[in-house]
């Protein structure tokens, strides 16, 4: 059996499930369809240790798409972002006031996963195969007419029906041989895709020798709302303040060696290690979570597309989590390819034209690329021993705390204010 859609979205994870209820608001008569191989219609996702700093712009879309209200419910505030060195008495603080509310949420992004999947039940226009896989993919398919059931009243207004067009330009055959045929494919299946691998995407990657241990706190003194990256010689500390005043979400990246040794140690240890590092800040600290370890490797796509494909999310760039962009980053992609595709509905053109295919490809690369630059040289500015780059950091840091423009232009990047 085959079936008709205008997209098809492969990996239903946050980048999938936030495209598809994206691309609904931009037209309510776009048929989209999801593959995501794991069962998340009748499965809650469990927490895995990240909690998202979500950005002003992102949480602009979650209020478009409909999950605001329900994340929101979760979320800790951050209205004070304080950056330190770990030998430096200087420090770089972004303050609510300048910029005239909260610098984001921070949120469990479980939380996140399942409001998305929440919203996406309500929707009629988006169709789930899940658990799905794909079998098979062919580009520019013709179909067979008796094979089609989207019967041409069924199908809305502008959306030309593929039937009628006579050709469609992705086939997806799934494991029990339904085949959907559609004009565009997303192929949002994280940062190790299958798909750029099986169409041959060369990729540009850079392992960091890094990994992120990742876990809650419980701790005495209140955290006042206020987020803290500690620039650490292994790689940053960032603690991340949660609804409850005195819970915090932990992100603590430290080369691989030393990621496993820590890990390693018994929890009167390793709290004693992370007490050292946040300097007691928090008061008495009890670790109330599960930890989970992430390994970090860079891997940014060369080119954001194939044939009718667009990479998006973690799939088109997997980038360094020192500033909690990635998903940010996917969202900014997102809005691209819905302004994109909202213009060529205006204009009576094909939502997967060559130029909407150029100019995503163009655009999303560029904010991928700034993106990745800004996160790798932070990375390695703070990591590093030679005394000048130091120097220049540090006074940096002070600096740039004084001059309230360079606040600003700070937290426009990391934000998107
Ligand atoms: C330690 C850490 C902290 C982070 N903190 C932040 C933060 O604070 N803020 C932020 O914005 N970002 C953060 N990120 C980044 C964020 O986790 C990612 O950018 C985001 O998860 C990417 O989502 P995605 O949907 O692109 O990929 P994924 O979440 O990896 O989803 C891919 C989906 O594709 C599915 N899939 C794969 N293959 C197939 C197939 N063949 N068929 C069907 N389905 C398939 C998978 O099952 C999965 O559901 C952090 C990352 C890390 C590691």
């Amino acid at each position: 059996m085959s079936q008709n859609f205008d997209i098809t979205i492969i990996g239903g994870s946050f980048a999938g499930m936030t495209a598809a209820l994206a691309l609904t608001q931009v037209s309510p008569n776009l048929k989209i369809a999801i593959i995501e191989r794991q069962d998340i219609l009748k499965t809650d996702r469990k927490r895995d240790g990240r909690a998202y700093a979500i950005s002003s712009a992102s949480l602009k879309l979650f209020k478009e798409i409909g999950i605001f209200d329900e994340v929101v419910k979760e979320a800790g505030v951050i209205s004070d972002i304080k950056i330190t060195d770990y030998k430096s008495p200087f420090f770089l603080d972004f303050l609510s006031r300048d910029v005239g509310g909260d610098l984001g949420l921070i949120i469990e992004n479980f939380h996140i996963h399942n409001a998305l999947r929440n919203q996406i039940l309500l929707r009629e226009n988006i169709t789930v195969f899940a658990p799905n896989f794909y079998e098979e993919i062919e580009f520019d398919f013709r179909p067979r007419h008796e094979d089609v059931v989207t019967r041409e009243e069924d199908v809305p207004e502008f959306v030309t029906p593929h039937s009628l067009r006579g050709r469609c330009d992705a086939a997806v055959t799934l494991s029990n041989k339904n085949i959907l045929n559609s004009k565009l494919l997303l192929a949002c299946d994280g940062r190790f895709s299958k798909l750029r691998e099986i169409y041959q995407i060369p990729t540009t990657q850079k392992k960091y020798h890094q990994t992120a241990i990742v876990f809650n706190v419980q701790h005495k003194n209140s955290h006042e709302n206020v987020a803290y990256e500690k620039f650490l010689p292994g790689g940053p500390l960032a603690i991340l303040p949660m609804q409850n005043k005195y819970q915090s979400s932990i992100v603590w990246i430290a080369k691989d060696n030393d990621a496993q040794a820590i890990l390693s140690l018994d929890e009167e240890n390793f709290v004693h290690q992370l007490q050292k590092k946040i300097e007691n800040s928090l008061g008495d600290v009890q670790v109330i979570s599960q930890k989970f370890s992430y390994p970090l490797i860079l891997v940014e796509a060369n080119k954001f597309y194939h044939e009718k494909m667009l990479l998006i999310g973690d799939a088109s760039a997997g980038v360094h989590p020192i500033a909690g962009q990635g998903f940010n980053l996917a969202i900014s992609g997102i809005n691209i390819l819905c302004n994109l595709i909202k213009n060529a509905l205006f204009c009576g053109q094909d939502i997967a034209s060559k130029s909407v295919i150029e100019e995503y490809n163009k655009k999303a690369k560029l904010g991928a690329k700034k993106m990745i630059i800004a996160t790798d040289i932070l990375n390695s500015i703070f990591e590093t021993k030679s005394f000048s780059i130091a120097l220049a950091r540090d006074v940096g840091l002070g600096l740039v705390n004084k001059i309230s423009v360079l606040k600003k232009f700070f937290i426009k990047s990391a934000g998107g204010f």
